[in-house]
């Protein structure tokens, strides 16, 4: 990569750092902050700029853009970032700064005293003698996602510029990942129509990521009957007893805190009460399709077997699919995923294919009938002060995105 593309995509990295815009969880608008709205402004303006056409901002503050291809008969990709950076209790502004690692600990912030410590973070071992973008200790960096915003707009840029061969793009930018893919959701389809698309929204370089939780989330409502002591017997049902007795059913093993890789699990998040309701919160996650529909309908089964026993209680289960294992998606052609490992092999980079125990932007998409997987940004430490962005992992990670184009500009569909 010429080293004056290095330079620009950097510099177009801390333009958009230096936005704060934090998702605000429980906000009852999408997006959920001004500041997003300010990312998707300046974004929009740079993409009419560049020249691309159909550039919208909808209600919700998505992006979309297109940029007609110069070659026939290239499937339609699309590329897609989020413009929330994620709110866990640190600065909404972000103070990057560049370093030249030599290596052991790095003070983040003299004045405040604040470290990363190879100790705690031995993945910096790997980056000795490169540039890094740091935090200064005081917030996230916004690697995530701000590096594959920048990432895709750089793309495009020099795909005009040097006018390389492409088929169609579409790009979308969306608000609110990080507080429940909320952007994606509200993503109009109609406008970023593509035979499958990626997000640029993983970490470290070479990671690859198209398997992601199915995930559900359960709200049982619980009706009890109150009563005075003195008349309680054989007429109070005490839905707080009720929850608990839901609760025995399922296995104390099979929760967060005792899996890990494909395994799957249930996690009861919040349960509330008084002596005439109580509201359970329950999340279920599996890789597995079947496995997932599977412990659904275990579900409702016991909230059945519940409802026998406590006859004068009223249970009810609301469920909903809130995304989707992008590889459940997947059809009989995997153009999209064998184009990431063509593209990784021609750039002589190791791929890191993780089950991911979460899921992304692209599993909302890919639940709504469009695949998309996911690639590395070359960050490490999402979501912490200890975010860092070694700068020759992000510049693999333009080229990542400018050779998937190119070997995409030569397939048919
Ligand atoms: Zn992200």
């Amino acid at each position: 990569m010429a080293q004056q593309y290095t330079e620009a995509l950097v510099n177009r990295f801390l333009r958009y750092v230096a936005i704060p815009s934090e998702s605000v969880p429980k906000a009852k608008v999408v997006p959920s902050s001004e500041g997003q709205w300010n990312v998707a402004k300046l974004v929009a303006e740079e993409l009419k700029a560049m020249g691309l056409q159909e550039i919208d901002i909808d209600e919700h503050a998505c992006v979309t853009a297109y940029l007609p291809g110069n070659v026939e008969g290239a499937p339609v990709v699309g590329f897609s970032a989020h413009m929330d950076t994620v709110p866990v209790g640190l600065s909404d502004v972000v103070h990057p700064q560049v370093i030249h690692y030599e290596g052991g600990d790095v003070c983040l912030n003299a004045e405040k005293d604040l470290w990363i410590r190879v100790a705690e973070h031995p993945e910096l071992n790997a980056y000795v003698g490169q540039d890094i973008i740091f935090t200064d200790g005081t917030s996230v960096l916004g690697a995530d996602n701000k590096a594959g915003l920048a990432n895709i707009m750089q793309a495009l840029e020099i795909l005009i510029k040097e006018n390389r061969p492409h088929g169609d793009i579409r790009v979308a930018f969306v608000p609110d990942e990080e507080i429940g893919l909320f952007g994606s959701k509200a993503l109009d389809l109609e406008k970023f129509k593509v035979d499958f698309a990626y997000t640029v929204d993983g970490a470290e370089r070479g990671e690859v990521v198209i398997e992601t939780f199915n995930a559900g989330e359960v709200r049982i409502e619980i009706d009890g009957v109150t009563a005075h002591p003195i008349s309680a017997k054989g007429v109070m049902v005490n839905p707080l007893l009720v929850a608990t007795d839901i609760m025995s059913h399922f296995d104390r093993l099979d929760t967060p805190e005792h899996t890990e890789g494909r395994e799957g699990y249930f996690w009861f998040k919040t349960i509330q009460s008084t002596p005439r309701h109580a509201t359970l919160n329950l999340n279920i996650r599996d890789f597995d399709l079947t496995q997932y529909e599977a412990r659904k309908q275990f579900v409702r089964d016991v909230i059945k077997f519940e409802q026998v026993r406590h006859p004068k209680a009223k249970i009810e289960a609301h469920m909903e699919d809130v995304y989707g294992n992008i590889s459940s998606f997947l059809g009989e052609d995997r153009t999209a995923i064998e184009v990431i490992y063509e593209a990784l092999d021609e750039l002589g980079i190791k791929a890191i294919t993780k089950p991911m125990r979460g899921g992304t932007d692209g599993s909302a998409l890919s639940a709504r009938g469009l695949v998309t997987p996911n690639y590395f940004t070359g960050a490490h430490n999402f979501h912490a002060s200890a975010e860092f962005l070694p700068i020759p992992s992000f510049t693999d990670s333009l080229a990542m995105t400018l050779k998937m184009v190119e070997l995409l500009a030569k397939k048919r569909k």
